[in-house]
């Protein structure tokens, strides 16, 4: 077998039956095991992880320049941390907007150089993820790639901060696992990303049911920070801010959201303006989680 196609680690001598992840669990590290520290993921300089919730706002979709520096520009006024912002996108279907790719990455590029926030997107295609990290303060790993172990792997390699968001349909462990995939590969900044399972609820009055109970659970089992995708979690705007506090609240150590422009009819974005919230509003939630953090026990934790 040549070099290329030997599968890194773990060697089938280094297997271990009944221990599906190991790098990520509490369990394997003295300084995690028995307690509920984090370890801090610096993406572009911001810690994740810490006492301060971090919120990641921006577009669903990169559709164009001046789409996505108007909410850039209107994110960081609102007091976002980082820009999120898809140019590759996985879509259901694939008559939808599949994103705009390198041009894509290249507004990205622009908006970070002019407001400074860092770029979380997404790497679809392990053949992507150079390009992508060329760009990208952190590699979004979507719900639909979560199982894309060929994915894991590349981005593992790519030396770069991983938001890693679990599939609808994936128990704990096999995010875990998805998460120890991109650890064997080295590279242990990951960040984990509730974003809603599949329930019976779908299509009724939501999308998605976001999974709270799922951050207490995770916060014991690993070190990882836990991000909640209120937008994807809901599918409806109106339920973006309490979900928002909810997740804050439920032990998240931040909140990737999605915003459109404060004039932007709803229909207008090609990708999700039914879950996006407005400027104003993520101003409000963030002053409201800031807010709660001050006077809650939790930034003690
Ligand atoms: C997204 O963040 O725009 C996205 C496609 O999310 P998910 O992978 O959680 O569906
Ligand atoms: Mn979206």
């Amino acid at each position: 077998m040549s070099e290329a196609t030997t599968v890194a680690v773990p060697r089938a001598e280094n297997c271990v039956k009944g221990a599906p992840y190991r790098i990520v669990s509490r369990e394997t590290h003295a300084e995690f095991r028995g307690n509920q520290r984090t370890r801090e993921v610096s993406i572009g300089g911001v810690t994740v992880g810490g006492a301060r919730p971090v919120v990641i706002a921006g577009p669903c979709a990169v559709e164009g320049f001046d789409q996505t520096l108007a909410i850039a520009r209107a994110c960081q006024a609102a007091g976002a941390d980082m820009l999120r912002g898809g140019a590759f996108k996985p879509r259901t279907s694939p008559y939808d907007f599949q994103g705009l790719g390198r041009a894509g990455l290249e507004i990205l590029a622009a908006a970070r150089e002019e407001t400074g926030l860092p770029i979380v997107t997404e790497a679809l295609d392990p053949r992507d993820v150079a390009e992508v990290a060329e760009v990208a303060d952190c590699i979004q790993i979507g719900a639909r790639s979560m199982q894309n172990f060929a994915l894991l792997r590349e981005v593992g390699q790519a030396g770069l901060p991983v938001l890693l968001k679990r599939h609808w349909a994936a128990t704990l462990s096999e995010w875990l696992c998805a998460a120890e995939y991109i650890a064997v590969e080295g590279n242990l900044d990951i960040v984990l990303c509730e974003r809603g399972i599949r329930s019976f609820t779908a299509g009724s009055y939501n999308r998605s049911t976001l999974d709270l109970n799922v951050i207490d659970a995770l916060r014991r089992e690993t070190f990882l920070p836990v991000f909640v995708d209120p937008s994807h979690g809901t599918g409806d705007d109106r339920i973006v801010p309490g979900a928002s506090l909810a997740g804050i609240a439920s032990g998240a150590h931040g909140l990737i959201i999605e915003v459109i422009a404060e004039a932007t009819d709803k229909e207008t974005p090609l990708c999700d303006g039914e879950q996006s919230i407005r400027p104003a509003v993520l101003r409000k939630i963030i002053e409201d989680v800031q807010s709660w953090v001050r006077t809650s026990s939790r930034g003690r934790r």
